[in-house]
């Protein structure tokens, strides 16, 4: 999608270091970390958010927390959080279905 930037990085339109990527998902450290590894892990396919995700998405959803699992395993993580922010309310800033690999660190709950 026009505009998009994390369609630019899925494209490789806007260069970034990829640390993992198959057909359907690629990952990258976040710009602004918030832990130790803050890697965000997208679908090439552009929805806005978790909200815009159909049926048809059910096997794309499925593949992005077993991407998660492979990048945990990857980097040795044992621990980690797997958050999505969904709506502007819920603190999302960039419209496209991202969720954020968190680990490194003591997690509080709730999130604040
Ligand atoms: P959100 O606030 O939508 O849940 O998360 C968006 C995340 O994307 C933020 O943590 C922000 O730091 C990160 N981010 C925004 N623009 C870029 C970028 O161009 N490159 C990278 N690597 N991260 C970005």
């Amino acid at each position: 999608m026009a505009d998009c930037i994390f369609c630019g990085i899925a494209s490789g339109e806007i260069e970034t270091r990829i640390i993992f990527e198959n057909d359907d998902i690629v990952a990258f450290k976040d710009l602004n970390p918030q832990a130790p590894t803050h890697i965000l892990i997208i679908p090439k396919k552009h929805l806005t958010s978790l909200s815009d995700a159909k049926a048809q998405d059910l096997e794309l959803l499925g593949k992005l927390q077993l991407a998660a699992v492979e990048i945990a395993n990857k980097f040795g993580l044992k621990d980690f959080r797997l958050v999505t922010n969904n709506g502007k309310g819920a603190g999302q800033s960039v419209g496209h279905l991202h969720f954020h690999l968190l680990a490194g660190r003591r997690m509080l709950w709730p999130p604040g």
